[in-house]
């Protein structure tokens, strides 16, 4: 009982900012929120407008298997608990499908097969026949596949069902804001920000502050007097106007970038590529690269005009950095303790992939709630975030 009152009293006089409304920004808050924390969420735009508007897939981490197998591990863990938390958003369809094709690399096929057995994972293969049952318009280049739970998800909605779900509990979010200045005294940061629709910035005081501005990552922290080098790539999604197929189809090997096709809603396909420049991804070959990519996997031709829209989308890594000690900084997250070297409770941090934003969100918390004692757990593995 003593514990519990101390917890409350440090919930209490202990606040954040979050900055950032894509999926990291509002996950975080939402764990910090469950854990009775008072946390205010600031958005530049409109929430849900970055990198996170053109994910529309919850990754199972079949495409790592072969390469990544800690990887997968975590995201097939993670995805039990967004299929749970996460439900009203999933567009579901039997037997999603990752595809082999007479190209496959062999050493590459065996790897997925023996780190499935490591990560013990079972596997479902389907040899060509019953493929073809299961989807008529495959290419006869697909000799085999393997079921899997990669699941088409509304981000749309997704965003708004955690958008509800935080103002349901008390926390508050400002949208198309600026932050207009910035100052630490008595261990506290003293913020202003303006909104477009104010005329006077308001000013508030933090003990943390949470960086999750994805392609702006290193922009804010630099706001805040801190460094952050990060890698940008350019992606892009688009969708097609008529249905082609009721599955997501990825190929398993060799990967290749474009070769992800999913069926988003109704009347709509969405294909994926990504380039080193913008420029190299608004050039149409890129495009054509995609469609080639699918018709290799599809009988039925696709035509460029066919395509009804394109998000052009930025995901950032963080440059290489021995101090983070996160399995593999690059390519998945990273969580950055900057107040390491100020003693000023400053972080950034950032998911990579939907699918790791809840398990990111956790360990962030539990990581600042370890230096401020007393430690409270998370409760975003039974929150089920809804639009109602
Ligand atoms: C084309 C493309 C396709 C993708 N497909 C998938 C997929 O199918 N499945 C998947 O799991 N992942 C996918 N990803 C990756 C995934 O979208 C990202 O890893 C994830 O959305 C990153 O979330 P985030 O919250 O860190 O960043 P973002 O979604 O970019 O959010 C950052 C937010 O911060 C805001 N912001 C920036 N600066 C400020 C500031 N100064 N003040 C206030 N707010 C600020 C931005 O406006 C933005 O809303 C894809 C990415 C792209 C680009």
């Amino acid at each position: 009982m003593k514990k519990f009152s101390t917890i409350n009293k440090f919930s209490k006089n202990f606040n954040f900012l979050v900055i950032g409304g894509g999926i990291m920004g509002l996950t975080t808050a939402l764990d910090l929120s469950l854990r009775g924390f008072k946390v205010d969420l600031i958005e530049k735009h409109t929430l849900g407008k970055g990198a996170t508007l053109c994910a529309h897939m919850i990754h199972s981490g079949y495409r790592y298997l072969a390469d990544n197998r800690s990887l997968t591990h975590l995201l097939l863990k993670e995805n039990l608990i967004l299929q749970n938390i996460w439900k009203n958003f999933l567009i579901k369809e039997k037997g999603l499908m990752l595809t082999v094709n007479k190209k496959s690399n062999k050493d590459y096929l065996k790897r997925f097969q023996t780190n499935s057995k490591d990560i013990n994972h079972r596997l479902f293969k389907l040899n060509r026949k019953r493929i073809k049952t299961m989807e008529l318009a495959l290419n006869t280049s697909i000799v085999a596949g393997y079921l899997n739970v990669d699941y088409p998800l509304k981000t749309e909605f997704l965003i708004k069902g955690y958008s509800n779900t935080l103002k349901r509990q008390g926390q508050i979010i400002y949208e198309n804001t600026k932050i207009v200045d910035v100052k630490f005294c008595k261990e506290k940061w003293n913020i202003k920000i303006k909104n477009t629709d104010q005329l006077e910035p308001i000013e508030k005081k933090y003990n943390v502050v949470i960086n999750a501005t994805g392609s702006e990552l290193d922009k804010t922290a630099k706001k805040f007097g801190y460094n952050v080098k990060i890698e940008r790539f350019f992606g892009s999604m688009f969708f097609i106007k008529r249905v082609i197929t009721k599955r997501i189809l990825t190929l398993c090997a060799p990967i290749q970038p474009g070769n992800t096709i999913i069926p988003a809603e109704s009347g709509t396909l969405i294909g994926s590529t990504w380039a080193k420049t913008k420029k190299q991804l608004r050039d149409k070959s890129s495009v054509a690269e995609v469609l080639y990519n699918i018709n290799e996997i599809l009988d039925r031709k696709i035509k460029q005009n066919e395509i009804k829209k394109i998000l052009y989308g930025e995901r950032v890594h963080l440059a290489i950095d021995e101090k983070i000690d996160n399995f593999s900084n690059k390519r998945d997250y990273a969580i950055l303790d900057h107040s390491d070297d100020t003693g000023k409770d400053f972080f950034s941090v950032l998911p990579s992939k939907l699918s790791l934003s809840r398990f990111v969100a956790e360990e962030l918390v539990d990581k600042i709630l370890r230096k401020h004692k007393p430690f409270k757990r998370s409760k975003t593995k039974k929150c089920v975030i809804n639009t109602t």
